[in-house]
């Protein structure tokens, strides 16, 4: 019988151990500050930065909100952001993705002081992750870890295969799995026999961006299954990268979709809030 990585609660214990962190920071006369950047008023982006907003408020860290227009220039942007770098009081700040066409968001992305990079996107917070220096950790992978590490799975000498290289989950996931000393192997589109190497895994992370792609002829018997995956199917019901029904039978641990890595992503934000940078 498998059971199910319960990503709603294990985000909600991290947000409580960094609201009390918070407190006690406060106590000590240090007030933790986020900015949050959206241009344009795309609607998931919205609704993205009110839920970022929102924690901020549960775990007591002030925020500031900087909602352009669509039109805003890229200059303005850096400018904000230069500002904001400059800022004593501010210790994080995030840009909401995607941004514009008319900007770059590399630009935007590297104008970011790495010290308060708190989405671990900057090439110096990945070039850190990749040699082993404390640095932010991009979110979603770190809260990845988080889950297993608090469901009780170890990751040491395992064998973890990360379906997807994207900058933003597929990459940072597979150098946070090789330093939590997992045997790593990093799937792509190019990949031949994909459903030979995904049956090794005993720990399969799934970030492909294909709804319910991953069925039960890619999992090994016993396996872990990460899925990160988000989508909206024709009913309008979210789904994962993963056929839930037909895996989950197969698997040790699985995650849902909503309620697995979805509400980590969120709770690992206010943890580099919070805690600064890791090591
Ligand atoms: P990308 O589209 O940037 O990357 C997808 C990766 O999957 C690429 O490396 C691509 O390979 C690979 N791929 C695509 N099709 C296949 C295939 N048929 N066989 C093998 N590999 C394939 O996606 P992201 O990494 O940004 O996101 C992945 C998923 O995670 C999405 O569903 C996204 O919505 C979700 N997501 C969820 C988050 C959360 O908070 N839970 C946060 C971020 C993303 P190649 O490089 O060769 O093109």
């Amino acid at each position: 019988m498998y059971q199910i990585i319960d990503g709603k609660k294990i985000s909600q214990e991290i947000k409580d151990e960094m609201r009390e962190k918070a407190a006690a920071l406060k106590e000590q006369g240090t007030e933790r500050c986020l900015a949050v950047i959206q241009v344009g008023a795309d609607p998931a982006s919205s609704v993205y930065v009110r839920n970022k907003k929102k924690a901020c408020e549960y775990v007591g860290i002030r925020s500031l909100s900087y909602e352009l227009p669509e039109e805003t220039r890229e200059e303005e942007l850096l400018g904000i952001i230069g500002e904001l770098n400059g800022r004593e009081d501010v210790n994080g700040i995030l840009v909401q993705l995607p941004l514009p066409a008319h900007i770059n968001e590399d630009r935007v992305l590297l104008s970011i002081a790495p010290e308060k990079d708190v989405d671990g996107f900057h090439p110096v917070s990945v070039g850190n992750l990749s040699i082993g220096r404390p640095g932010f950790l991009s979110c979603t992978p770190a809260g990845v870890i988080q889950l297993l590490k608090r469901s009780g799975i170890s990751i040491e000498g395992k064998e973890c295969v990360v379906l997807g290289r994207s900058n933003i989950v597929g990459k940072p996931m597979a150098m946070l799995l090789l330093r939590e000393n997992g045997t790593v192997t990093v799937c792509h589109s190019r990949t031949k026999n994909l459903k030979e190497v995904t049956k090794r895994a005993d720990i399969l992370v799934v970030a492909v961006g294909r709804p319910k792609m991953v069925d039960e002829s890619y999992v090994k018997d016993g396996a872990v299954v990460v899925d990160v995956g988000i989508h909206r199917n024709e009913e309008n019901k979210l789904c994962g990268d993963v056929d839930f029904d037909s895996v989950a039978p197969k698997t040790s641990y699985i995650t849902p979709v909503p309620g697995g890595v979805g509400p980590m992503t969120i709770a690992m934000l206010m943890a580099n809030c919070v805690e600064g940078l890791s090591d």
